[in-house]
């Protein structure tokens, strides 16, 4: 089962809430495989005067519900299989979060590590030029994800003005508040996944203020879920952080708004006085009350999955846990929030920008975090309230409000 690629899991994992809801044959082959795929060729001029070709993607999943919605990663290691798992999962995840949109994922393979920013805008530029004729409001809206940032949308938004000829700022969200970003959008992943963890916690009769917690990736989500889940659960302490090039450990606390900024300041983690070094897979295996995995798919397998010791896993991360290691998580009582609910802040809130862009007029931070705050809680309700009927686990659980929401879509539309 580990030797699954990430789009065999969701299919895996999608397998799994069928058979649970007894979805009939016809929907659930429709489910497993998406509507439509794009691969690009991207020849992109470096500057070192050569013309470096890059490979490009972008996913239709399911539109039943509404537009295709879902980021753009930029990673060396992307493939079109990663590219179907996280635009299947967006499908789930504007889906349990009630959102009129359907699920894509964008992408190209790259180290933008290595990218000067001219070469990051003209490879910006060479994406959108190619999947232009695919993407517009009515059709699929790109956003950020992993290395893409609120510049790179604003490069694309402005490459797709020039392509038809007049303002269309709602054909990407995670743009810059200058351009008709949405206020809250650079927090709202992980805002909405402390609000998860603050109703999950609830549920499990646990004071959210004396939680110890600690951070598996240090990109965006990392970064924000660090500071704000002590501002939004009035305490708790930061024992542990890592990000791609290792980790950092103090058993008697970590400020966090520090190492945020010795990150911002280093581009790393490591270093950062007062604390001991550790590695990625250890800081896993913490004990602490809240672990938010927030890097990359696939940390949490058949092989460590019996040494996670946290009691709340708020998945900010897209795919961090694998099947097999979900079935072992449930065993052991630790209370998993699925990546497509305890992450679909982000998307929560870049519709809220798609609305604010259609109407042209914009709202204010309050009123972004507190109806993000609505749609999370109503999302956690639904799938904590399926939890207990079907007596599973949370992703099993969240599979199968959003299973059963896409599914009737697809009835209503006479698709299936
Ligand atoms: N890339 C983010 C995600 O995986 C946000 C998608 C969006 O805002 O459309 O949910």
């Amino acid at each position: 089962m580990s030797e699954m690629n990430p789009f065999q899991i969701a299919q895996h994992q999608l397998d799994m809430a069928a058979k649970k809801l007894g979805l009939d044959e016809a929907t659930h082959e429709l489910l497993r495989w998406p509507m439509r795929e794009f691969r690009f060729t991207l020849p992109v001029r470096m500057d070192n005067g050569k013309v470096k070709v890059f490979q490009g993607y972008r996913v239709q999943y399911n539109d039943a519900r509404g537009p295709n919605k879902g980021g753009i990663r930029w990673h060396p290691d992307e493939t079109i299989d990663t590219v179907r798992a996280l635009a299947a999962w967006m499908t789930w995840k504007t889906a349990v979060a009630d959102l009129p949109l359907g699920g894509g994922k964008g992408g190209v393979t790259c180290n933008p590590k290595e990218m000067s920013d001219g070469e990051k805008e003209r490879l910006a530029r060479a994406w959108m030029r190619a999947a232009a004729r695919e993407l517009g409001v009515h059709r699929d809206v790109p956003a950020p994800d992993v290395y893409t940032t609120p510049q790179i949308m604003a490069w694309m938004m402005d490459e797709y003005e020039h392509i038809v000829g007049h303002s269309h700022p709602g054909v990407i969200t995670g743009k810059p508040l200058a351009l008709g970003g949405s206020q809250g959008r650079h927090d709202a992943t992980a805002r909405g996944g402390v609000y998860c963890v603050r109703e999950a916690c609830k549920v499990k009769s646990i004071d959210p203020s004396k939680c110890t917690y600690a951070i598996q990736g240090f990109g965006n989500a990392g970064q924000y879920a660090a500071t704000l889940h002590r501002e939004i659960l009035g305490g708790g302490k930061l024992v542990a952080v890592s990000d791609s090039s290792g980790g950092v450990i103090n058993r008697g606390g970590i400020d966090p708004e520090r190492v945020v900024a010795h990150k911002l300041e280093t581009g790393k983690v490591a270093g950062f006085p007062g604390t001991e070094p550790i590695t990625n897979e250890a800081l896993l295996e913490l004990d602490v009350d809240v672990l938010y995995p927030s890097a990359l798919e696939g940390v949490i397998t058949g092989k460590n999955a019996k040494n996670i010791k946290c009691k709340i896993s708020c998945e900010l991360a897209n795919g961090p846990t694998t099947p097999e290691a979900d079935d072992i998580l449930f065993g052991k009582g630790v209370m998993v929030l699925p990546d497509f609910l305890a992450n679909s802040g982000g998307v929560t809130v870049s519709y809220f920008e798609q609305v604010q862009n259609t109407y042209n007029y914009y709202w204010s931070r309050d009123d972004v975090n507190q109806q993000l705050d609505r749609k999370i809680t109503d999302a956690f309700t639904a799938v904590h309230k399926m939890q207990q009927q079907a007596k599973t686990h949370m992703r099993l659980a969240a599979y199968m409000v959003s299973v059963t929401r896409v599914a009737e879509a697809c009835k209503l539309r006479g698709w299936v």
